[in-house]
């Protein structure tokens, strides 16, 4: 790196005619970023030479959630220390950054997936780059009032956006039916950590062809004359703000189109300007991750971009199918993509053709396979008016991989079995990871420090698998310092909730976190009650060695989903009763923070002790939250689920602490019939727990448990026509999670113990780095070169 400071003055005199210490810090922001983009620029062509020169992939994702971007950039270029002195001796504190919101282009743990693999593929010099839409509004910006939700829209480039390059002169043009757009890329760069390759984000942005209808507008139609613009950037407005729900509209569908036909034409150009018009080898040079069903589209749009060129169907098809692999993230039946055959044909008529061709392909191979009628009545990618595109991913692609071993297993057990049964060589498990740059060393130098005294080198940032040697520094020196640094990361977090939320956190309790999109499956309402339960024993005298305990929620809920908003209005009502009962108060303490994301996430995970992971079993795919709190090492208090198994075989089941019914038990009770209203006959403890949303103890909005909460009351214990009650089996793993959170609250009180079960965890987190699971992905899917 050249002379930073040199550069940034003559950025601000030329930019703003200021110096550097009168810029506002959202014109720091973008002079800073400015020349960090200049400096990188070299390295940046070469690496995208580079790749150009191999075979490559790519992430197709309708999800980016990268978080901010200036700390993570000069951290990994290793100079986010000197650039912080320097600042500091103009008298400004690096911290002004916090100001710049961060571009939220996910929703959660699917986009920060996304965002995690890219840094581990530029780390480990993996040539892949991510494809995905630049929204105009990302994820919206939550408040809560009156402990109810409130969404506001998140106009992230208000404060501009000095990462990303607009190239004009790559601009596509993408068609529906009614419909044809520019798309316009905007590249992002990514850096490496510890070497000079830097791979590239390219996010789509919609625009007119004909910006403004002139004739229109001397027509006096004023509206008519900026139609097509409006329409056109429609298409990358906003992100739908749903995680695990699956949102069928026509717009959702013109956005999935858009990107990938416009990525698909940007690598075929690129290939073209190799190889000219042979495209019989790209598959070989080529390969496509689509991220969940989201790019789907991309394979036929291959096909007939491929058709295009003059190739014949079967080989284009043939093409595609090598090109392009499949990962799933969920099993929720309201999350599996199905197209109505009347709407795509209305948008994309074409794409819809081929895919019908794909779909009449795919029974001719499996009646040659001798797959009997019903079998592959089940495996049909059209089925009456549906497009299931999880099964249109399954045959089109070459692999197919779940994001943790238990889920892979239901895939193929389960989901996905008749496919399993016809092509079992495709399956494949992947189990997520997490980028250690930005979920350590970035978040909490203090555990970096001391990870790094221990391991004798910082090479734990570019190879987890270090951490390992901290299985032998388990002695009481280490286990005090590790606690100390906890407790000073928990003094942080209560500094900046205050600061952001106005809550008075007590750093010296326990910090019991739960943050998460909220949704039943992953069922924060459990641990709502079994806050309530513990406030009932607290108040009875039944807990006399209860360690005082901070529960800290964050969630966004969907905005149309009713339950979920009702779930935190419920929490917010146990928050305003505990913390203010003097019985209790100085025992619980509850908190809601508002506007959970990323930068809220790298406050959070550090100061954590105990990680709350508590979906139904078999359902939460894989999770990441919980990967980040155990790197920086709290003890995870989940279910049998998703890499919660991971975890508790890594770092020992003894370190953990699991409740509840596995996957079998579940199972096993839908079959033999499942009772809730029964169990919570048997149980007076957990009836008045579950009363509370009807009895009159809470209010939501006036109703004295008469609204919303009736409306979760009912769901429980009686269900609705379109589920059974207690669909999520809350009131079966109820008493052992109680039990369970008990036991963990008196095991705190042991330091040393306790410390030792944290420090475990992040020993044994070295698997869980996304660099691990990236260079599986290179290995095993898509056969790329990497360091
Ligand atoms: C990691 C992360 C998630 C995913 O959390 P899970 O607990 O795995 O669902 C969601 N949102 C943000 C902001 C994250 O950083």
């Amino acid at each position: 790196m050249g002379n930073i400071m040199e550069k940034l003055e003559i950025t601000a005199q030329e930019a703003y005619c200021k110096k550097v210490e009168e810029l506002t810090p959202s014109e720091l922001h973008l002079a800073l970023g400015k020349v960090v983009m200049g400096e990188i620029a070299p390295n940046w062509a070469k690496s995208k030479a580079k790749h150009n020169s191999e075979r490559r992939a790519y992430y197709f994702s309708a999800e980016f959630l990268m978080g901010r971007m200036m700390y993570n950039n000069l951290y990994c270029l290793g100079i986010l220390d000197e650039v912080t002195k320097l600042l500091k001796k103009k008298g400004i504190d690096i911290n002004v950054f916090e100001e710049i919101d961060d571009a939220a282009l996910g929703n959660g743990g699917l986009g920060r997936l996304a965002a995690c693999y890219l840094d581990s593929a530029a780390t480990q010099e993996v040539p892949l780059d991510g494809y995905g839409i630049r929204y105009k509004y990302g994820l919206f910006k939550q408040l809560i009032k009156d402990g109810y939700q409130v969404e506001i829209a998140d106009n992230w480039q208000r404060f501009k956006d000095p990462w990303c390059v607009r190239r004009e002169d790559e601009a596509v043009t993408v068609s529906f039916k009614d419909q044809t757009v520019k798309a316009v890329p905007y590249d992002m760069a990514v850096i490496g950590c510890k070497t000079d390759n830097i791979n590239t984000l390219r996010l789509w942005q919609a625009e007119a062809v004909n910006e403004f209808d002139f004739t229109a507008f001397n027509n006096t139609e004023y509206d008519r004359a900026v139609k097509e613009k409006n329409d056109a950037e429609n298409i990358s407005k906003v992100l739908y703000p749903n995680d695990n729900k699956y949102e069928g509209k026509v717009l959702r569908l013109k956005q999935q189109y858009f990107f990938c036909s416009a990525s698909l034409q940007d690598i075929m150009r690129r290939y073209k300007a190799k190889h000219g018009t042979d495209f019989s080898h790209f598959a070989e040079e080529n390969a496509i991750q689509l991220n969940d069903t989201h790019p789907v589209s991309c394979v036929p749009e291959l096909v007939r971009l491929l058709q295009l060129e003059g190739m014949g169907f079967d080989e284009a098809f043939e093409i595609a199918r090598k090109t392009c692999s499949y990962t799933n993230h969920t099993v929720l039946s309201e999350a599996l993509e199905k197209w109505s055959a009347d709407l795509m044909t209305q948008v994309i008529p074409e794409i819809y053709d081929i895919i019908c061709l794909i779909a009449n392909k795919c029974q001719e191979e499996l009646i040659a396979k001798g797959i009997n009628n019903e079998m592959r009545a089940k495996m049909r990618i059209i089925d009456g008016n549906a497009v299931h595109m999880a099964r249109l991913a399954t045959y089109a692609g070459t692999y197919v991989n779940g994001v943790a071993q238990l889920h892979t297993e239901i895939l193929k057990a389960d989901l996905l079995k008749e496919w399993y049964q016809v092509y079992p060589e495709r399956f494949l498990n992947k189990t997520n990871g997490i980028t250690q740059r930005r979920w350590l060393g970035l978040c909490n130098p203090e555990l970096s420090e001391l990870i790094t005294d221990k391991v004798g080198s910082d090479d734990w940032l570019i190879d987890l698998s270090k951490l390992s040697v901290l299985n032998d520094c388990l002695d009481a020196r280490t286990i005090n310092k590790f606690n100390k640094i906890k407790a000073k990361k928990k003094v942080q977090l209560a500094e900046y909730i205050k600061k952001m939320d106005g809550f008075d956190v007590n750093p010296d309790t326990i910090f019991d976190v739960q943050v998460k999109r909220l949704h039943e499956y992953k069922r924060q309402l459990i641990n709502a009650f079994s806050i309530m339960a513990i406030y009932f024993r607290i108040k009875e005298g039944k807990l006399p060695n209860w360690t005082p305990t901070t529960f800290i929620f964050g969630a966004k809920a969907a905005p149309g989903y009713a339950r979920a908003k009702a779930i935190i209005k419920y929490i917010t009502e146990i928050a305003n009763l505990v913390n203010n009962d003097p019985d209790t108060k100085d025992k619980l303490q509850v908190y809601f923070i508002s506007n959970y994301n990323v930068s809220y996430a790298e406050k959070i995970v550090v100061a954590a002790d105990i990680s709350e992971q508590t979906s139904t079993a078999g359902l939460e795919a894989s999770g990441t939250g919980n990967m980040k709190f155990m790197l920086n090492g709290a003890v995870t208090l989940g279910t049998w689920d998703g890499a919660n198994i991971e975890i508790a075989e890594c770092a020992g089941v003894e370190n953990e602490y699991i409740f509840g019914a596995r996957v079998e038990d579940i199972d096993r009770l839908k079959k033999e019939g499942y009772n809730p209203a029964g169990l919570l006959e048997q149980n007076p403890e957990l009836k008045r727990v579950i009363n509370t949303l009807i009895d009159g103890t809470f209010d939501d909005d006036g109703a004295q448990g008469e609204g919303s909460f009736r409306e979760l009351h009912h769901a429980l214990t009686k269900g609705t026509h379109w589920h059974d009650p207690d669909h999520y089996f809350l009131i079966q793993d109820l008493p052992d999670y109680i039990e369970t959170k008990i036991r963990a609250n008196a095991d705190y009180a042991d330091r040393k113990e306790f410390g030792k079960k944290c420090l475990l965890n992040v020993a044994n987190a070295g698997k869980f780095s996304s660099d691990r699971a990236i260079l599986e992905y290179a290995n095993e899917i898509w056969h790329v070169s990497h360091k």
